[in-house]
């Protein structure tokens, strides 16, 4: 992993990648290479045992120009400042493709959960929500899950925020427990929008997803999901991972056991198989297709060199460094970026919104049904313009995409003051 890769500096490398294909306002670019605000606040928490502990955390609320800042809250040891802020500005590209009337927005606590009690880190979240409430809303800015947080996290979210406001405002957060106000489908859209991504890419491709070959890097929420359903419409899952390794069978593994092997010893690596690789070596199989499911940074320029795939659909944010994407531009390799392929997280957090609003809720198979045009009308935008324009890979055919959307609404409401 390239930890030296700023992703801040690769968000803004790959706007500037957009703007040489681009007929807009050099203001209007500029802005895109910042977000409009940072909230950073240090939280003192009571542990367990008395003492008081601080941790630093962010909000980055990237462009409102199509509505409120909408994205994801991590908790991860390693979360820095420039670090949420680039993935602001992911999001604000990410509801542009999807086409959902949100500007992007994300937020972070520098934070290993596992080290913290559950009562610790609710009150760690809660401390989190009580500095976000002047900032959030459901007009405003709408908090949702990300790495190493979910429905739990959001639950307390909205309850914090409800209470210090007096209200029922069920939409200021989305990603909640279905009994908390959240949708039907929102746990699995991610790895859905995967998955749709990679049958939409193979018979675009002219390729047959029935019996492909698949690698999964990171074995979360994104990455367990899209394998099981990879494997529903007929591929076969022959590698997947987590920090603990990757356990590989040429003639394909069971997804479901996978996940069932994580949940139950922590670690994936623990499953039966034949073989067991590293990370990096999963990353290189000759598969044909791989999906980047874990953290941003995974293929640097060196890996890139050796990766094998065909097909890549990445279900993480920011998985590859912009020099690998040059690589793999390079090399021919398909590469369907995060910014569209795993939109399907914030397109159900849009549809739980809109019921949370409408107090009136849906099935599952609307929420899915609803989901899948969503993602193909995306996936079909965007196909577009990587045919009929001259850019050099899908990635800059997105930002070309979500650039234009974001630019005509910012020429129809004008500059303020
Ligand atoms: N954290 C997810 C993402 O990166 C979902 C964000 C949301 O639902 O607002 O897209």
């Amino acid at each position: 992993m390239a930890d030296e890769v700023n992703p801040f500096e690769s968000l803004q490398e790959q706007v500037d990648d957009a703007a040489a294909h681009v007929d807009v306002d050099p203001g209007v670019i500029e802005r895109l290479k910042h977000p409009e605000r940072v909230l950073e606040t240090n939280l003192a928490v009571e542990m367990d045992d008395g003492a008081l502990e601080v941790f630093h955390a962010y909000r980055s609320q990237f462009n409102g120009v199509r509505g409120p800042y909408k994205g994801g809250i991590r908790y991860h040891p390693q979360v820095t400042r420039d670090e949420v802020k680039a993935l602001s500005g992911w999001m604000a590209v990410k509801c542009a493709v999807a086409d959902i009337p949100y500007g992007g927005g994300k937020g972070g606590i520098e934070v290993d959960p596992d080290a913290y009690s559950a009562s610790e880190l609710e009150r760690i979240t809660r401390s989190f929500a009580t500095e976000l409430q002047p900032f959030v809303g459901e007009d405003r800015d709408i908090p949702a899950p990300d790495v190493n947080t979910g429905q739990r996290e959001m639950n307390w979210i909205k309850d914090t925020y409800e209470t210090l406001e007096n209200t029922t405002e069920p939409g200021v957060v989305t990603g909640k427990a279905v009994e908390s106000g959240g949708s039907e489908g929102r746990v699995e859209a991610t790895g859905r929008s995967v998955m749709l991504t990679a049958r939409e890419a193979f018979d675009a491709l002219g390729k047959d997803i029935e019996g492909a070959t698949v690698a999964v890097q990171g074995y979360g929420n994104v990455g367990s999901i899209a394998a099981r359903l990879l494997e529903d419409i007929g591929a076969r899952v022959v590698a997947v991972s987590d920090s603990s390794g990757a356990p590989y069978d040429p003639e394909g593994l069971d997804a479901r056991a996978a996940k069932r092997t994580k949940d139950e010893t922590g670690n994936v690596v623990d499953l039966d198989s034949p073989q067991t690789l590293t990370n990096d070596e999963l990353l290189t199989l000759d598969v044909d297709l791989l999906v980047p499911a874990a953290l941003e940074n995974a293929i640097d320029e060196t890996l890139a060199h050796e990766v094998s795939a065909d097909i890549v659909v990445e279900g993480a944010n920011g998985p590859l460094t912009p020099e690998a994407d040059g690589v793999l531009t390079g090399q021919n390799v398909h590469v369907f970026p995060d910014v569209l392929a795993n939109a399907g997280g914030v397109t159900v957090s849009y549809f739980e919104w809109v019921q949370n609003r409408q107090r009136f809720y849906w099935s599952e198979q609307r929420v899915n049904d609803e989901l899948e045009t969503v993602i193909v009308d995306a996936f079909d935008a965007l196909r577009e313009v990587f045919e009929e324009r001259d850019v050099p890979n899908r990635r800059v055919a997105a930002y070309v995409l979500a650039i234009e959307r974001i630019a005509r609404s910012a020429e129809a409401s004008g500059v303020w003051p």
